[in-house]
């Protein structure tokens, strides 16, 4: 027998090593705009500079290449393209986290220093991520890898926001917005974490100034804002305090007076007490009351969310504004309580349970910030079309020239997207693209010239201002929002501004695949931008996967020190099991419970491929011939017509981004089909080498295992690339082979159904000797009772009735006996579709001992209930204690629970066969 050129067990490291070099050598990642093909194209959810591969990050781009793969295989100009994204305010604080080690701050270093700075990060490690990507086996296009800082995408970004800019869609305005006093910077809405938060409820007296008698009640759980307090609402319908309308009241701690106004909006007579204090200056309702009702606005908190020295100006006392000048929050709070206390204004403090805004990078409490920012006026009607980006963005979706999948995704984006409000797209950090606006500062100096108010928006600095003509023009230093960036991803990465042939051929692009995650941050404003600069939508199919979690469906995260780490996965049990582990549970919309076990798994399943080839390519000497299908053998047929239906259904899934379907069939097909029957059933066939069916067979198990393996080839590449290298093929690498596609001409369903009675019958012998306690060795006489037409005419091939004899163990082939012996019994065999067959069984000579087996099987299983019992017990006794129901996580009882409820079921299977035992023992005895 020749040596088979696969080593005796499969060892991932250097054969993923091998081949990941193999192909990006020879070209293979690459793709043409002038290639032949239909176009297919993805881009790549850019993964942060500061990223490492995280799970997360494996089932997204393990989905992706599984459809580039696919695709190329299936003959399509397939393009995908790798990138990063600069993460402005996540690079920003890795910096200055390290320049915080080395004492110094930012500030210190200066702006074009700090930037320099962190380009040399990104340099040095900003890439490690894309190394990472290529371990996952992600067959991108490297050649055209980008970053969203570099010189083509920045010149996109300024092309765009001055098209926006002059298309009347950008505007500079003064508004409130969400701040990070730690980041320094605003942030968008979706950057905001809510989450409940324990606080206080503090009723505070506010007099009537006309009448000290008399008096407000208001209630707030921010009690420091009161000093930007610029008036009080009531609602004008309520009896009790409608008439205090107009009227004056004093303001606590300050010597202003504020006005009473009716507002139906902002007050809800069925809540609180009935009045409501305005500080539009901190909270963003208040800010559209201060509109509706021409109230000024009083910032009473700096950058750094601490109190304004300067609120004297506002009347705040001097001796209250001495005590908490330059105070953060929380400790204003405090003594803002005790000043109220002091002078008795306050009614009383409640414990209360509120919403807060975290800063999704840092966690620290956002406030509500009066400051100039930019904003994209997704609602507005644009000069040039007189359209609104984020209706566009909706009838794109609502007409359905884009698909979200699962569907259900589609009401979560009308929801957003109907009541999506301005983006504010300027942030105050120094790590990203500046904006393309300058400011004239000759205006300083001429205090009369209007027109040099106005930033001067241009792609290129400007050298002077086009008003008034001086040179003194700065630039604004604020940044752009990292996803306005990404947001032109689809057609920044396709070469845009330029007009590039790749643009032609690839946008829109094909698929994009993404996680829930990202649907508002990313994928809308991408939808919106493509929309408004290419005229087309950046995509047509987007496909939102679930997030990984753990098994017992907890979020992964260090803290709780349940994270699987990818890297070490891939190393300790191979890229491939990673990957069909991760395809195989993207199911829609179900988060993905991840144990380790799985992916051991699939590993073992990585192992039986190996273990079939080698088997294969160790009986592949000695003739091939290609018999006609009607002369191979049932074996032969039937694999034949099997695989047609599996290569079938693997490209309906797929069609369908059914990627678990397509996994799942795969790895029941190659164990079950392939290797549990098709290969069993033809070694007998094997050993004859010079025998016609030998032949035949052998040229069977190529023309089979072959195109299974490139069927296999986008789920698990390496190990399918090492082993096709090591069969007959053709070309140069199965990344480049053709995908097969199912033939009509070798599916058979008589073949189909002959073996499926096969299987039938000698799974039901197979089932009646485990249940009877026979010994391998012990072979049994069985014969058929009454003559059956079908089966008759499947035993007649020798192949057959040699494998019922073998597979279940009988002394003689089976036959036609209608004479049943005295020491036999009847059983029935179930075939498919419903039919039964009767055989006769003979005891064997040397009989078992039942009586002695049926004991053995009773011990074990009165064992096996004890146990049951005693576990049972210890649940159902700490479930019914009371103090740990309180204070146990809910996942843990929940776990207890579950466990209790299995152990009832096994229970009571266990009682049901200790009852078959016993009347089976009264049969023996
Ligand atoms: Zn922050
Ligand atoms: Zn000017």
């Amino acid at each position: 027998m020749p040596e088979s050129p696969l080593t005796p067990t499969y060892d991932p490291a250097p054969v993923e090593i091998r081949w990941s070099s193999f192909w990006e050598r020879r070209g293979f990642f690459r793709a043409d705009a002038s290639g032949s093909g239909r176009a297919f194209c993805i881009v790549i959810p850019p993964p942060n500079i500061t990223g490492s591969l995280h799970l997360g990050h494996a089932l997204n781009n393990t989905l992706q290449d599984m459809l580039i793969r696919w695709r190329r295989m299936c003959g399509d100009n397939a393009l995908w393209i790798p990138g990063t994204d600069h993460a402005g305010i996540a690079t920003q604080n890795v910096v200055e986290r390290q320049l915080k080690a080395e004492k110094i701050t930012r500030e210190q270093l200066g702006r074009q220093a700090f930037v320099d700075r962190v380009w040399a990060w990104r340099n040095e490690s900003g890439r490690t991520i894309i190394s990472q990507l290529k371990k996952l086996g992600a067959s991108c296009d490297w050649s055209r890898e980008r970053f969203t800082m570099d010189e083509g995408l920045s010149a996109a970004v300024r092309e765009v926001f001055v098209r926006l800019y002059d298309d009347g869609l950008i505007y500079r305005g003064e508004r409130l917005i969400n701040w990070c006093p730690r980041c320094h910077t605003a942030l968008s809405d979706i950057e905001v974490e809510h989450e409940e938060a324990r606080g206080k409820l503090y009723h505070i007296k506010y007099p009537l100034a006309d009448d000290s008698n008399l008096f407000l009640t208001v209630a707030t759980t921010r009690p420091e804002t009161l000093l930007g307090d610029t008036a009080v609402a009531v609602h004008p319908d309520d009896p009790r305090f409608n008439r205090f309308i107009g009227r004056q009241v004093r303001l606590p701690l300050t010597s202003r007076t504020i006005p009473v106004v009716g507002d139906p909006i902002l007050v809800d007579r069925e809540f609180g007490t009935g009045a409501v204090k305005i500080t539009p200056a901190h909270d963003f309702n208040d800010e559209k009351a201060g509109q509706r009702h021409q109230l000024p606005s009083i910032a009473i908190l700096d950058d750094q969310a601490r109190i304004r020295p300067s609120l004297g100006e506002h009347g705040v006392d001097a001796d209250v504004l001495a005590d908490i000048a330059q105070l953060t929050v929380p400790k204003a709070r405090a003594r803002v309580e005790h000043w109220l206390q002091v002078r008795g204004a306050l009614l009383k403090v409640e414990e209360h349970t509120h919403v807060i805004g975290k800063c999704y990078r840092c966690r620290t409490i956002v406030e509500p910030y009066l400051s100039p920012q930019w904003f994209v006026g997704v609602n507005t009607p644009s000069k040039s079309s007189g359209k609104a980006l984020a209706k566009e963005a909706i009838n794109s979706v609502r007409g359905g020239r884009i698909r979200l999948i699962p569907e259900g995704w589609a009401n979560n984006y009308f929801g957003w997207m109907d009541q999506i409000q301005d983006w504010c797209i300027s942030r105050q950090i120094w790590w990203g693209h500046q904006i393309p606006a300058w400011y004239c500062r000759g205006n300083d100096v001429e205090c009369c010239r209007p027109a040099c108010i106005a930033p001067i928006v241009a792609l290129r600095a400007p050298e002077r201002c086009p008003h008034c003509g001086s040179a003194d023009l700065v630039q604004d230093p604020d940044v752009l929002d990292t996803w306005f960036s990404s947001a032109l991803w689809p057609f920044s990465t396709l070469g845009w501004p330029e007009q590039t042939q790749e643009l032609s051929v690839f946008y829109p692009t094909s698929t994009l695949v993404t996680s829930f995650d990202i649907l508002f941050f990313w994928v809308a404003r991408m939808i919106m931008m493509g929309l408004y600069v290419m005229k087309e939508v950046p995509f047509r199919d987007v496909y939102i996967h679930a997030l990984v979690r753990d098994a017992e469906g907890q979020k992964m995260s260090k803290s709780k020190g349940n994270v699987i780490d990818p890297l070490e996965i891939m190393n300790k049990y191979g890229t491939d099991a990673l990957r069909f582990t991760l395809a195989s549970m993207a199911s829609p919309g179900r988060d993905i419970r991840l144990a380790e076990e799985r992916i051991a798994g699939y590993r073992n399943f990585a192992n039986k491929i190996w273990n079939a080839a080698r088997f294969i390519l160790m009986n592949l000497d000695g003739p091939r011939q290609a018999s006609p299908i009607a002369e191979r053998t049932l074996a032969d047929r039937w694999i034949l017509s099997r695989l047609q239906r599996c290569i079938g259904d693997v490209n309906g899934s797929l069609e369908a981004y059914r990627f678990d379907e397509a996994a799942n069939r795969l790895y029941q097909f190659v164990w079950h089909e392939y290797c549990d029957w098709y290969l069993e059933l033809i070694k007998p066939v094997l050993v004859d080498k010079e025998s016609p069916d030998s032949a035949a067979t052998r040229q069977t198990l190529v023309d089979t295992f072959e195109p299974l393996l490139r069927l296999l080839h986008p789920f698990m590449p390496f190990i399918t690339e090492e082993i096709w290298q090591a069969f007959p093929h053709q070309g140069e690498s199965i990344m480049v082979a053709p995908y097969p596609t199912a033939e009509q001409r070798y599916q058979n369903e008589t073949t189909e159904r002959e073996l499926a009675i096969l299987q039938a019958l000698i799974e039901g012998l197979r089932k009646y000797r485990v249940d009877n306690g026979f010994a391998p060795a012990q072979k049994l006489s069985v014969a058929l009772v009454k003559e059956n037409p079908e089966l008759a005419n499947i035993l007649i091939q020798p192949m057959v009735s040699r494998a019922v004899v073998q597979f279940a163990r009988l002394s003689h082939p089976l036959a036609v006996n209608p004479t049943t012996p005295a020491d036999a019994i009847r059983i029935m065999v179930v075939l498919p579709g419903g039919q039964h067959i009767e055989l006769s069984v003979q005891r064997p000579q040397e009989s078992v001992d039942l009586a002695g087996y049926l004991a053995k099987e009773r011990a074990k299983t009165e064992k096996r209930l004890g146990e049951l019992a005693a576990q049972m017990a210890r649940d159902e006794q700490t479930l019914a204690n009371g103090q740990f129901l309180a204070k146990a996580p809910p996942v843990e009882i929940e776990k207890i629970k579950a466990r209790h409820r299995e152990a009832q079921l096994e229970h009571q299977t266990l009682r049901d066969k200790i009852q078959s035992l016993d009347e089976r023992e009264q049969g023996v005895s």
